[in-house]
């Protein structure tokens, strides 16, 4: 096999472009060369032991009239989910008081929408300006934007708007039928416009190509400006949904997409996103070396799990890693938390589970029992033409 030299593929500028062909290539780098690689520009870059924290809460739950064939939100899918109502301002401030508490810096707010409403435009205005003075970063995702939201919510006091890529041009229309790639392109021009960050990435084991997977994180990195956090999505199959079956992807096939974001994208935040309970500590420590510097923290992760703070403030304290921008540190977060609960057993709150696996004597040695524990192939044109 020819050896491929990375240096003739890296630095780049961010005006760089690139190709679906050079993405291509740099998924055939030797594995280890590639996670050094990566590992070598996020230190450029990154102190690489940070990790920044989102809380995602969703806002509105189920019953969305999109068909996204890996989502139990749809309501063309018999998943379980119902379709709940939007939230009330103060639950949701409530939460990310929590959140905060807990460490996070991020508040993300996920709503199961096309797009929003005109009626729903007040709430969410009130609820963002409200997350906002807690002083937290505040994100949201509601889907697709009219004329004059972004503006709207810019002005309210959002950072960040979510819009991921989901997949590649090439793979969109067997995933998703309700909405084309140019229209997610056309929203994430109205939140640049507004003056908003992005938030954008991709969903991994789609039942894609290689080419495909290549194929969306060129699109993400030729997004000029690229986007400021990039979420990368392992497949969360969900039974009831039409990715159920998805094919397996080998771990390493992940980290790979990991390291290449990080190598396109080297200042962005790259966030490891839907999936991580179904990853080994192990696998999410090779993510982090190879560029991964975001989570989301929190135990649920719109409709499916993910892994609980106290899970990941071990993990993390266990890799020497601190949060970004927080003046706590992963000890005072695991000790405050031993306090909650502590308190929380006396007060009788624990559920019979719960109190069973916290009188356990693992739990108080500080292990938890049972276990350590979103045309061309660029997208480039569409956003300048946005832009
Ligand atoms: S991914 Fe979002 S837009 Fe697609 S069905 Fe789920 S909630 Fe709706």
């Amino acid at each position: 096999m020819q050896k491929l030299r990375l240096t003739t593929l890296t630095p780049h500028k961010q005006t760089d472009y690139w190709t679906v062909c050079e993405v291509e290539k740099l998924f055939e780098t030797p594995f280890l060369e590639l996670v050094y690689e990566a590992a070598r520009i996020h230190r450029e870059n990154f102190d690489p032991r940070e990790v920044q924290l989102s809380t995602l809460l969703s806002i509105k739950t189920g019953g969305c009239p999109e068909d996204c064939t890996y989502c139990p939100q749809s309501a063309r899918y018999n998943t379980g989910v119902e379709n709940e109502e939007l939230l009330a301002k103060e639950e949701i401030i409530s939460k990310a008081k929590i959140a905060k508490a807990k460490g996070a810096t991020r508040f993300c707010m996920g709503a199961a929408w096309r797009g929003p409403k005109e009626k729903h435009m007040k709430m969410l205005r009130e609820a963002i300006a409200e997350v906002k003075a807690l002083g937290m970063e505040v994100c949201g995702t509601f889907g697709v934007l009219e004329e004059g939201q972004a503006e709207q919510l810019k002005d309210a006091g959002l950072d960040y708007y979510n819009h991921n890529l989901d997949t590649s041009p090439e793979h969109y229309e067997k995933i998703i039928t309700t909405r084309k790639f140019d229209d997610r392109i056309n929203t994430l021009g109205k939140v640049r416009n507004a003056g908003l960050k992005v938030c954008c990435g991709g969903i991994i084991g789609l039942n894609e190509s290689r080419k495909e997977r290549a194929g969306l994180l060129a699109s993400l990195a030729n997004l000029d400006p690229q986007p400021e956090s990039v979420p990368i999505n392992q497949l969360v199959k969900v039974e009831g949904t039409p990715l159920f079956e998805a094919e397996e992807l080998d771990w390493t096939e992940f980290v790979r997409t990991i390291a290449i974001a990080r190598i396109l994208m080297p200042t962005s935040h790259v966030r490891l996103s839907a999936g991580r309970q179904q990853m080994p500590e192990a696998m999410q420590a090779m993510c982090f070396m190879a560029g991964a510097n975001s989570i989301f923290y929190g135990e649920k992760l719109l409709t499916t799990s993910n892994p609980d703070n106290n899970f990941d403030a071990q993990l993390l304290h266990k890799l020497d890693m601190k949060p970004e921008g927080s003046e706590l540190d992963f000890e005072t977060i695991l000790q405050q938390q031993e306090e909650e609960l502590l308190q929380a057993h006396a007060n009788g709150e624990l559920s019979s589970e719960q109190t069973a696996e916290h009188e356990h004597p693992a739990y108080f040695a500080g292990q938890q029992v049972g276990g350590c524990g979103s045309k061309s192939n660029d997208g480039v044109g569409y956003f300048k033409a946005q832009a």
